[in-house]
């Protein structure tokens, strides 16, 4: 299958790799050359804008930073034209990018009247998952559009669930993100309480992760350093899910929550801290660096 691939970063690059490996013909485009570099360097082909990368596709992937980037690649912004007026009639787009739900809808409307069919499929697993191709998908579309997707989203991920129609993949995911960033702080406090007191960080973890207390960062994403080998915190912080992109998710799960009158005192608390945290300078880091604002420095 020929399909056309933007936005390589953390998630995106490993993603559009796993479909090379799995025989796809794969044309990638991102504003990095590095991350172009690194996915033809896998087997992927080049592209040399987002036009190029959709011309001849069946299928158009895109793993963007956040709404704004999504609207104005597909829409355009003021005076362009978008990516939609560049695809044919039949074209599947599948956007895995964390965005609003509004504007997932109001892509996929402007999709749906060029005869495109435009779906959100967002992802859970971090950069772990999507390397070993085991993310879990949520997908907002109708169930034929779904069926579409499937044989393609299979290779990326383990888990494909269906969140209902349109937009409802991008709800599900802030809903998840909103429990996950709370994880992130409730384990980091309980970790710098821990080992304020002399605990062994990893007797800690271990002992939390098989309690009462037992979660995904406890699992896999130990926030402090030295515990999970594999994890950013022991990596300097550096690759993962970044303190902004977390601090974007918060953003509209609060927005959200105001839409449709919902309590989510500990989202607002969340998003609070992990502002303070980007503004402390560590937006770029991965988002378990909040744990920073919790320990006793130097
Ligand atoms: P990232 O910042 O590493 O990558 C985004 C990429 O998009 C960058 O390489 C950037 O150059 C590229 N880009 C931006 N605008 C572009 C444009 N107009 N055309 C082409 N390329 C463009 O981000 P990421 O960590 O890969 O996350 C991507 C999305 O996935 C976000 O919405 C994020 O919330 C979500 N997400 C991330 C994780 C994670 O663990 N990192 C997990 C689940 C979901």
């Amino acid at each position: 299958m020929q399909i056309g691939f933007i936005g390589l970063g953390h998630m995106g690059g490993p993603m559009a790799i796993n479909l090379v490996k799995a025989g796809h013909n794969v044309k990638v485009f991102d504003l990095s050359a590095a991350a172009i570099a690194s996915v033809v360097a896998a087997g992927g082909q080049a592209a040399v804008s987002a036009q190029n990368a959709v011309q001849g596709a069946e299928v158009v992937i895109s793993m963007l930073p956040a709404s704004q980037h999504v609207e104005s690649l597909y829409l355009g912004r003021e005076g362009q034209i978008g990516l939609l007026a560049s695809m044919t009639k039949g074209t599947l787009v599948i956007d895995s990018s964390t965005i609003a739900a509004a504007t997932s809808q109001k892509v996929a409307q402007a999709a749906q009247a060029a005869g495109i069919d435009f779906i959100d499929a967002p992802v859970s697993g971090g950069v772990g998952g999507a390397v070993a191709g085991t993310l879990t998908f949520m997908v907002g579309a109708s169930a034929t559009q779904l069926e579409r997707a499937r044989p393609v989203l299979e290779k990326m991920g383990a888990n494909i669930f269906h969140a209902g129609d349109i937009g409802a993949g991008q709800t599900a995911k802030i809903c998840n993100n909103m429990l996950l960033g709370i994880l992130m702080i409730g384990t980091s406090e309980a970790m710098a309480l821990g080992v304020a007191n002399g605990l062994d960080p990893k007797v800690l973890a271990e002992i939390m992760r098989r309690s009462s207390g037992g979660n995904w960062a406890l699992e896999k994403y130990n926030p402090y350093p030295g515990v999970h080998e594999a994890a950013p915190a022991s990596k300097g912080y550096a690759g993962g899910f970044g303190t902004d992109l977390m601090l974007k998710d918060l953003g509209l799960a609060q927005e959200n929550a105001t839409a449709v009158k919902a309590s989510t005192p500990l989202g607002g608390l969340a998003r609070s801290l992990y502002a303070a945290h980007s503004l402390g300078g560590h937006g770029a880091e991965d988002f378990s660096s909040v744990i920073k604002m919790l320990q006793k420095q130097g």
